[in-house]
């Protein structure tokens, strides 16, 4: 097979031939940035909104963005145009770059940008209709998580945790309140009302999450930006899992416990149709 062409500093090459020294910040203290995109019959999904939240990340580490959107707009399509023509995640990542290794920022360094484009694993149709099992686990990471920072180690940590019990996602608790999945935003639905918490330095500020609450709200589907306690969790009638790469999911079984009825509600069902028939719309 052919190694995929992938982009590294301004250059594109095989996969197996992009190379970057040890020295990399990334590498050496997880000193970057990065983003995911989805992109479907060749187009990025809300790349103006991708674009956006790679901003504010860089501007919150002190890393200046190395490239204009439209440089970014143009790799993109040369990666997506390369990978082949099934829909795809196109992943984005900017490191302080390469210097001595020492902790604080470096003078002349200049960035190593790397970006890369996989096809996109759909969702198990099976899933849709049996939902996702998940777990709760303390949020143990740090303070800013609105940050969409390459240093995943807590995380990674905390999704090993739910692998290890057989689930898929783990759901993070901090103070009582839910915050979000390890790799995910977390919506329920209480009392017919959609609920997800609000954004703030306690979650991603999740490009899917948002497009959930546009699309309650253009259909009339009631919907709050609130905090979820614990208690109101566990009692919710539906548990919802959204991100770029898995769309918005069902969550069935908590804790080994069935949510509600143990099967995806109606309210999942009915704005997993408007996210197909948002994306279909975007093609027409
Ligand atoms: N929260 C975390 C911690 C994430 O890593 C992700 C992305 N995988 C999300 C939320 C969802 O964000 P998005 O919808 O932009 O993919």
């Amino acid at each position: 097979m052919n190694s995929p062409l992938v982009y590294l500093n301004g250059e594109y090459l095989p996969l197996d031939q992009a190379k970057i020294s040890v020295l990399d910040r990334g590498f050496i203290f997880g000193d970057g940035i990065y983003e995911v995109i989805p992109a479907y019959a060749g187009k990025a999904l809300r790349f103006e909104h991708h674009m956006q939240r790679l901003q504010r990340s860089l501007d919150a580490v002190r890393i200046t963005n190395p490239l204009s959107n439209r440089q970014w707009q143009e790799i993109i399509d040369k990666l997506i145009a390369t990978t082949g023509p099934q829909d795809q995640s196109v992943y984005l990542h900017i490191t302080r770059g390469v210097a001595q290794r020492d902790h604080s920022f470096p003078h002349n360094a200049k960035h190593t940008v790397f970006a890369m484009s996989n096809i996109l694993q759909t969702v198990d149709p099976e899933l849709l209709k049996t939902g996702i099992t998940a777990i709760t686990l303390d949020d143990i990471r740090w303070q800013y998580c609105n940050i969409k920072s390459i240093s995943l180690l807590p995380n990674i940590l905390l999704r090993q945790q739910a692998v290890d019990k057989d689930a898929a996602e783990a759901i993070l608790i901090r103070d009582d309140k839910v915050t979000e999945g390890a790799a995910s935003n977390v919506f329920i639905v209480s009392g017919g009302v959609i609920k997800t918490p609000p954004k703030d330095h306690k979650i991603l500020p999740g490009i899917t999450r948002d497009l959930i609450v546009e699309l309650a709200k253009k259909h009339g589907m009631p919907i709050e930006e609130t905090s979820i306690s614990e208690q109101e969790f566990f009692k919710a009638d539906e548990i919802w899992l959204t991100s770029s790469t898995k769309e918005v999911l069902p969550v069935t079984q908590i804790n080994e416990q069935p949510v509600a009825d143990g099967k995806p509600g109606i309210i999942w069902q009915s704005m997993y149709q408007k996210y197909q028939n948002f994306k279909k719309s975007l093609h027409n």
